[in-house]
């Protein structure tokens, strides 16, 4: 008999006490459907959740030694999760999956065939409805993502969400992908590889409540055009540009003016439009700058991604390779 596959879970927790256990109890049916070739690692990351999340884990890790969990210092995001996930997974596969049991764990069977018999590097799932999703939300996601696709070379799919089986040659390449601004949709998409897209119905919450406000969806997406393209820059040029012309012809037009009509004072009001339209579009352009500028200045600081109080896995009895 050959060597067996071992899969890893990458599950992000923030406040999830309430559907934890319920997730453990489903990916424990799959981890049963699947058992014949495959051991699992239920690997979990409190991302400095402020409820009983963490005991929640210390409980299921006492009971069952395939559950393995790390604990933030604090909330450091779902991306650094992720990644803090798959730097301590071990498995020959690593899934990424939320706890809210909106991702199928069942697609995981699947997925497996995907990257185990068909040759796929990565399988991910793609939601093909956005029911019990706000309307507005969806619409507006939407378009960010085909927004975001114009401006860079980032393709994400429509309904593509962080729910996705990967080969450990493709998990090491985002390992590498080191950056403290993560977008990780856009990571998936620039390290490339072969990916099988696996089609699956929405499904809402099973419990508790959805973490993101619309302050942190307005942040993520900006984390995505900022990271992933240099569009704004240039289109702050070209504003400047247009600008120039414009005062070009408009200074032409005047002293013509003034050498055909001679010059009766007047026009103050048009210029303090214009003194207060042209500085806003500067302030607008300085903004954008900043913004690269701010990404720059927070990338060179290098800080760690995450800083974890608690690590309970069980590398060391594992046969991981030293990277
Ligand atoms: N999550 C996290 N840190 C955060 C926010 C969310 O680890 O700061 C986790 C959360 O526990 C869940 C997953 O990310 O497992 C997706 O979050 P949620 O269900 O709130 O997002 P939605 O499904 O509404 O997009
Ligand atoms: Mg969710």
């Amino acid at each position: 008999m050959g060597k067996r596959d071992k899969i890893t879970t990458v599950v992000p927790c923030y406040n999830e006490e309430e559907v934890i256990g319920l997730f453990y109890e489903e990916i424990c049916r799959v981890a049963e459907l699947m058992k014949e070739q495959v051991d699992f690692e239920f690997l979990f990351v409190n991302d400095g959740s402020s409820d009983g999340t963490l005991e929640k884990m210390k409980e299921l890790r006492a009971k069952d030694r395939r559950v393995c969990y790390l604990s933030f210092s604090r909330n450091f995001g779902k991306e650094a999760a992720m990644y803090a996930g798959l730097e301590h997974s071990t498995g020959d596969f690593v899934a990424v999956i939320d706890a809210d049991l909106q991702h199928p764990p069942a697609l995981l069977i699947e997925m497996y065939k995907g990257v185990r018999e068909e040759g796929y590097d990565s399988a991910a799932a793609q939601r093909v409805s956005r029911t019990g999703e706000p309307k507005l939300r969806a619409f507006v996601s939407r378009k960010f993502y085909r927004v975001l696709a114009k401006l860079s070379k980032i393709e994400v799919v429509d309904g593509e969400v962080d729910y996705r089986l990967m080969s450990r040659t493709m998990v090491n390449a985002v390992l590498r992908m080191s950056e403290r601004n993560r977008f990780t949709k856009g990571i998936f998409s620039w390290v490339g590889f072969r990916t099988k897209w696996i089609p699956y119905e929405n499904v809402e919450r099973a419990a508790g409540t959805t973490k993101w406000s619309f302050g942190k969806l307005l942040k993520y997406s900006l984390e995505g055009i900022i990271g992933y393209s240099t569009a704004p820059l240039a289109f702050v040029s070209l504003i400047g540009v247009l600008f120039c012309i414009a005062a070009f012809i408009a200074i032409l037009f005047i002293v013509i003016k003034t050498l055909v009509w001679g010059d009766p004072v007047g026009g103050w009001p048009s210029l303090a439009c214009m003194i207060l339209g042209v500085s806003g579009v500067q302030l607008f352009c300085m903004g954008i700058l900043g913004q690269y500028l701010g990404k720059t200045y927070l990338e060179v600081k290098n800080r760690p991604i995450y800083l974890a109080s608690i690590v309970e896995t069980n590398e060391e009895e594992g046969d991981k390779e030293e990277k």
